[in-house]
């Protein structure tokens, strides 16, 4: 990969450059939860990637407001 890289980004395979090593994820089970996010528990909302359903900074605070909405709807 980073020789292919180097190909793009020309001076990756240097030797001065510095790998920190690679990135691994696990993500959570995922929670049960309706389209508002609601689970079972009426009241209760999962937002986050502790939801299991977002992976990312973006889709993690999306969740957040998509849930806020909902409630503020109710
Ligand atoms: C190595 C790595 C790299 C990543 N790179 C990217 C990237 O480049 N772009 C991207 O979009 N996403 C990236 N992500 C994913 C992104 O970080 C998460 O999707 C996002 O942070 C999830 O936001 P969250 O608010 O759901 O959870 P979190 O950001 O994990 O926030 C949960 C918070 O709850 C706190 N907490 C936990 N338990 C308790 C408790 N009992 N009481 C009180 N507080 C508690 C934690 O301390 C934490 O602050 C990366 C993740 C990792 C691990």
């Amino acid at each position: 990969m980073i020789y292919a890289l180097d190909k793009v980004a020309p001076g990756t395979t240097n030797d001065d450059t510095l790998l920190y090593g690679v990135e691994v994820k696990f993500y959570n089970m995922e929670v049960e939860v309706d389209s508002h996010l609601e689970t079972c528990l009426k009241g209760l909302y999962i937002i986050g990637d502790g939801s299991g359903i977002t992976h990312s900074l973006s889709h993690a605070s999306a969740s957040g407001v998509h849930a806020a909405r909902c409630i503020l709807a109710q």
